[in-house]
């Protein structure tokens, strides 16, 4: 029990300081770092990695906004106005280069935002096809792909061959393996692995080199399969949308005795569900990964799958309801609530709608009604 939470406790740092994570890597290897905005920063990351680059995943995070509102209407999400405030304000002045991906309609202008506010520090676009499944829509983002590999290499010096890349695609597949089997592992122990701790485990993973993140999954990993399982008493839930912050939400469901028992998180499993498939060209098969990945609000799914996904999930780890993290202002999430609420409740499956934003003023509305979710689910 005394490793597993002394582990828990170096993801626990390396969340909560992304900034000294990148300074300490770039004084130890001398090499560039390269912010990469969300949510489809996937394919990039790779390519980052094979230019002898670390990816660090820019998710916003908690602050005042001040200055971004001069750049974004009140009406954006909040993940964007902190990623602004951050730029804005020096929190960014270790990042060499954005990587930005035309993820939402709100993301469509943060490239020419980053030029704008910060000229110095190049930014490459990703633009995803909307029809991605389709030849042609493979075709033309292993092209792209292979654009943002060269403009990676001439920032990093580094030109990225097929085995480099190759290379890292193995890194970053054997990484999403480990993050799988922990997520799995994690349901047999959840007096430990705490929604808030889950969490970090997982968010951690964008401010260090898989390679090292993957060191501490598997030392994770042993110390907890030789720990007990823990017969869990409480609820259990799956949560959806794109991420799950402020840290005093997850605590709240610890509070109220829910444990998180599967997620279709942005930030979370839907980073690592999807495996890269086998292929000797290494740009289709980053461009293919994007073709296989389902369920994300942001991406063309005309038969929405969302749902299916989501009862799965339930089904799986045994869940009792449903946690609809639903962040504020953001559009293709608020455009999917329907038919994930029509799925659910042809099959009976209770969820609770929660609006969230980053920078919250008061969570004290939030507990109000996570109590009561809790204690219909525990009256059922
Ligand atoms: S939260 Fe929604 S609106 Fe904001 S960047 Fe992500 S997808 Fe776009």
């Amino acid at each position: 029990m005394d490793r597993v939470k002394r582990i828990l406790g170096q993801f626990e740092n390396a969340a909560h300081h992304p900034g000294q994570m990148v300074r300490e890597w770039k004084q130890e290897t001398g090499r560039k770092v390269v912010g990469c905005l969300p949510v489809h920063s996937s394919g990039a990351e790779e390519l980052i990695h094979a230019a002898g680059m670390l990816p660090v995943g820019l998710w916003g995070g908690q602050t005042t906004i001040s200055r971004a509102s001069e750049y974004l209407q009140a009406f954006c999400c909040s993940i964007m106005k902190a990623v602004m405030e951050f730029s804005l304000t020096g929190v960014y002045k270790d990042l060499d280069a954005y990587v930005s991906p035309n993820t939402c309609d709100t993301m469509r202008c943060i490239p020419l935002l980053l030029k704008e506010t910060n000229p110095e520090v190049p930014v490459i676009g990703l633009v995803l096809p909307d029809n991605r499944k389709i030849n042609v829509g493979v075709d033309y983002l292993a092209e792209e792909f292979k654009s943002i590999g060269e403009s990676l290499s001439e920032i990093s010096g580094q030109k990225i061959t097929p085995d480099a890349l190759q290379n890292s695609i193995a890194v970053f597949n054997q990484h999403k393996g480990l993050m799988n089997h922990f997520l799995t592992l994690a349901n047999e122990h959840l007096d430990i692995i705490t929604p808030y701790y889950r969490h970090m485990v997982i968010k951690s993973s964008f401010f260090m080199t898989k390679e090292k993140h993957s060191e501490w999954l598997s030392q994770l990993i042993d110390a907890l399969e030789k720990t007990p399982s823990y017969p869990w008493s409480g609820k259990k839930v799956v949560v959806t949308g794109i991420m799950m912050e402020p840290d005093s939400i997850l605590n709240m469901l610890a509070d109220y005795n829910l444990a998180v028992v599967g997620d279709d998180l942005a930030q979370g499993s839907r980073q690592f569900r999807t495996p890269l498939p086998d292929g000797d060209d290494p740009y289709v098969r980053l461009a293919q990964r994007f073709a296989d990945f389902e369920g994300c609000a942001t991406v063309h799914d005309p038969v929405k799958l969302r749902g299916t996904i989501i009862k799965d999930l339930v089904t799986d780890n045994q869940a009792d309801g449903v946690l609809v993290m639903m962040m504020k202002f953001c559009d293709p999430e608020e455009y999917d609530y329907p038919y994930i609420k029509m799925d659910l409740e042809d099959s009976n499956i209770p969820l609770l709608h929660v609006e969230i934003e980053q920078q919250m003023d008061s969570v004290e509305q939030v507990r109000t009604r996570l109590q009561a979710f809790a204690e219909m689910l525990r009256d059922k």
